[in-house]
C-alpha cells in the first residue's frame, strides 16, 4: 500500500494524483515503523493492557489512520471529546479514554451515546458525573493528581471520591491513573515519589490502574501496573534522557519531505536569507527547499541544523522563511533541483531538530502544518 489519503485534513482533492504535485511536501507516515514501535511497549510490558496515546492529531501522523493502524492497541486515548467522536465517526469501535476535559452535563450525555471513557480529574466533574442520569454508564478513569499539579484529586480527596464514583449508578466502571511529571529521567526521586504516592493511595481499591508514559513504559517496569499508556514512543521518538538497548530501536514513523527548488553559486563573503544571518567564508553552492515555518519546520532552527539529501546530512543556512529555507550543498555537487531533502525522519531525528531549536520532538510533531500532503506506507 502506499496511498496520498485525505482523512489527515479530511479535504480530498484530486489534484494531489497529478503528477506534478507529487514533488511537493509530503509526510510520509511509516506504518511500519508505527507496528514496530507498538511491539516494542507490548514486549517491554507484556501484561498490562496498552492504552495508545493518539491525542493531537496522533501527534501530528493523522489521528483516523493512525488509530486504524493500531488494531492491536487494548483501548485509544485522545485529549478532547471531539477527537474521539471524530474517531467514533470513522467507524473506530475500541474504548476511548478521553484524558483532559471541562466536564460538563452535555459532553458526560455525548460521551454515554457514543461509548467513550472520561477521565474525572476534580469534585466538580465527578459531583456532575454523579448527578447525570444516562442512557448508558460510562467508563471513569479517576485521576489521582502525586505531583504534576495540572489535573486531578489531591491524595487527602482521592479515597472519598473512589467511594463515591464507585457508588455512582452513571458509572460502570472506575480506573485509577496518575501522570509523571519527570519519566524522561532514568535516576528521577520525583518519579519514585509519584509511584510510592500513587501505590499508597491505591492498592486497597478493587479497580485497574494506570501510571507509565512512554519513558515509563521503555524504562520503568514497575509503574506498569495495569494499563500502559505511550504516546511519543509509538511515533518512534525515544523520550529518554539516557536511551537504553529498546529505546534505541524505536523507528522514526513520519518522514518530512520538501524538494529542491532552486541551486544557485554564491562568492566568498554573501550572505543568505533575511538579515544575513549566514555569511559565507568561500565560493559556495546553496539549494534552496520548498518548506518553511509555514508548514512547520521551526524558525528557530539554528545555522548549521542537519537537512538530508541523497544520503547526505547538509547543514541549514540562513534563517527558515515562511515558505523556504536554504542549506549549503559545497560538499555535494550531485545534489540537484528537484532532490528530495528529508526536514526528519530516519535520516535526521526529530528530536535532534528539536533540541537544536530550543524545542521538544512533541512540538515539531503536532505543528506540521496544512499545506503538507500525507502519505500512508505499509512496505
Ligand atoms: C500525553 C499523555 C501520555 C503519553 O505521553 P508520552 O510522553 O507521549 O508517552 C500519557 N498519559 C497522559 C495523561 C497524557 O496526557
Amino acid at each position: 500500500m502506499h496511498a496520498s489519503q485525505d482523512l489527515h485534513t479530511g479535504t480530498g482533492s484530486s489534484i494531489e494524483s497529478q503528477p506534478e504535485t507529487r514533488q511537493s511536501i509530503v509526510a510520509k507516515i511509516h506504518l511500519d515503523a508505527l507496528s514496530h514501535n507498538f511491539a516494542i511497549a507490548r514486549k517491554l510490558a507484556p501484561n498490562s493492557e496498552i492504552m495508545a496515546v493518539i491525542k493531537a492529531n496522533a501527534y501530528g501522523h493523522g489521528i483516523v489512520p493512525i488509530a486504524a493502524a493500531l488494531k492491536a492497541a487494548d483501548l485509544l486515548a485522545v485529549a478532547r471529546l471531539d477527537e474521539a467522536l471524530r474517531l467514533r465517526t470513522e467507524g473506530i469501535d475500541k474504548p476511548i479514554v478521553v484524558f483532559s476535559e471541562l466536564i460538563s452535563p452535555a459532553k458526560i450525555n455525548t460521551c454515554s451515546q457514543h461509548d467513550i471513557g472520561l477521565v474525572i480529574h476534580n469534585r466538580d466533574g465527578l459531583n456532575t458525573v454523579i448527578a447525570s442520569s444516562l442512557p448508558v454508564p460510562i467508563d471513569a478513569w479517576l485521576k489521582l493528581d502525586t505531583g504534576m499539579h495540572r489535573l486531578g484529586f489531591s491524595t487527602q480527596e482521592f479515597a472519598a471520591a473512589y467511594q463515591d464514583a464507585n457508588s455512582a449508578s452513571s458509572i460502570r466502571r472506575v480506573h485509577l491513573m496518575s501522570h509523571f511529571a519527570t519519566a524522561d529521567h532514568m535516576e528521577d526521586v520525583h518519579t519514585d515519589r509519584q509511584t510510592a504516592l500513587f501505590e499508597s493511595c491505591t492498592t486497597d481499591l478493587k479497580a485497574k490502574r494506570s501510571l507509565a508514559n512512554s519513558a515509563a513504559t521503555l524504562s520503568k517496569p514497575h509503574t506498569h501496573l495495569d494499563v500502559v499508556r505511550p504516546g511519543i514512543m509509538l511515533y518512534g521518538v525515544d523520550p529518554l534522557e539516557t536511551p537504553t538497548e529498546h529505546s534505541r530501536q524505536l523507528k522514526a514513523v513520519m518522514h518530512l519531505e520538501a524538494p529542491v527548488i532552486a541551486v544557485r553559486e554564491i562568492g566568498s563573503g554573501e550572505s543568505v536569507g533575511y538579515n544575513r544571518r549566514w555569511i559565507s567564508k568561500k565560493p559556495s553552492r546553496i539549494a534552496t527547499i520548498g518548506i518553511g515555518y509555514a508548514d512547520g519546520y521551526p524558525r528557530s532552527a539554528p545555522n548549521l541544523t542537519p537537512v538530508a539529501i541523497r544520503g547526505h546530512r547538509v547543514p541549514l543556512v540562513g534563517y527558515v522563511s515562511m515558505d523556504m529555507i536554504c542549506v549549503d550543498i559545497t560538499a555535494h555537487p550531485e545534489i540537484q533541483i528537484g532532490d528530495m531533502a528529508q526536514l526528519w525522519g530516519d535520516q535526521v531525528r526529530v528530536a535532534e531538530v528539536a533540541d537544536l531549536s530550543g524545542t521538544i520532538a512533541y512540538e515539531l510533531l503536532t505543528r506540521v502544518g496544512k499545506r503538507v500532503r500525507y502519505d500512508y506506507i505499509r512496505d
